[in-house]
């Protein structure tokens, strides 16, 4: 495994392999899974299918400053360098890119890509500025990786919408794949920022993969519920926590993030076989933990 601090670096070392294994039995397509750091099982399970998939593998580490707003994580964001490259070792990645804040942006930036519609509702409206953030870096590590594919959780839903869309609009050469969410065997969604919880947060953030799961299964067995019955329960269920704070509970149209309204409720949607995503975004203390489910609905069972 190879590690390079610089873009010049990253893009001499992949082009390298890219020579290498032309025509190998493997291939040389690059498989791309940027992060921040702080390694869990969740971003093995993209390192895993990025290998599965690709005959070279790249990993990003890099916190970038950008996509955080004022007064959110950045300065107290966890690091582990060392557990990190020790787990992309294990996952059999090619080369880490791992560049400082000054490499990537080493003067005063001008450029900024920013994808509309889909970030109006969820973390685009309780985070102004954070997709245009992760919009413009990970379109920044594509010109530097120069993917075939990249691999994001789904764990983070509405960025792969807006990544997705980022790449259609703007003819970008590379596949998003979206990965399923990785949970503890509780049900709490894999998160580098569950270190901050204590023990008393960690126990009542279970409230949201259950109260997400208990609405999965209405959604698919009662015909006849609406969004707005859906959003109550799981409201009701996560305020049921005295440490949580609610700053959404939302259910959308899935990718293009759109409200269900009169004309395009639930029913409607079951008939075309659109899909819906339930997103959560709640505060235990000062972390900020968010959920969802995705779920592509069928029509009605026939009552015979
Ligand atoms: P992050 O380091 O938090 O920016 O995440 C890097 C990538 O890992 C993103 O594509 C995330 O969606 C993904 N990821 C984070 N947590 C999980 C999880 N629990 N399951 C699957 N993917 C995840």
């Amino acid at each position: 495994m190879k590690i390079a601090a610089t873009i010049a670096e990253a893009r001499a070392l992949i082009a390298a392999l890219r020579e290498e294994r032309r025509g190998s039995a493997q291939g040389n397509a690059v498989g791309f899974v940027p992060t921040m750091g702080y390694l869990h099982e969740g971003h093995a399970s993209l390192l895993r299918r990025s290998r599965a998939e690709s005959g070279i593998s790249v990993l990003s580490i890099f916190v970038n400053p950008i996509q955080f707003g004022p007064g959110e994580d950045l300065d107290r964001y966890p690091r582990s360098e060392k557990a990190d490259l020790e787990l992309a070792g294990r996952e059999g990645v090619d080369v880490v890119f791992l560049p400082s804040v000054d490499e990537m942006y080493p003067e005063e930036r001008k450029a900024t890509v920013t994808v509309t519609g889909v970030t109006e509702r969820l973390c685009g409206a309780s985070r102004p500025g954070h997709f245009d953030g992760v919009a413009t870096v990970v379109s920044k590590l594509f010109h530097i990786v120069k993917p075939d594919k990249a691999f994001f959780g789904a764990k983070d839903a509405q960025q792969v919408a807006v990544l997705q869309k980022m790449v259609t609009d703007l003819n970008m050469d590379v596949e998003i794949v979206p990965c399923p969410i990785v949970r503890e065997e509780d049900g709490l969604a894999l998160s580098s920022r569950n270190v901050y919880l204590s023990s008393e947060q960690r126990r009542e953030a279970l409230v949201l993969s259950r109260s997400l799961r208990e609405a999965a299964v209405l959604i698919e067995t009662d015909v006849s519920v609406t969004s707005r019955q859906i959003t109550n329960q799981v409201t009701k269920a996560i305020e049921t926590s005295p440490l949580a704070e609610i700053d959404y509970v939302e259910l959308l149209t899935f990718p293009n993030l759109e409200p269900l309204v009169a004309d395009r409720e639930l029913s409607d949607l079951r008939q075309s076989g659109g899909s819906v995503i339930l997103a959560v975004a709640v505060k235990f203390g000062t972390t900020r933990l968010i959920d969802n489910v995705i779920m592509k609905l069928k029509e009605a069972p026939l009552h015979v």
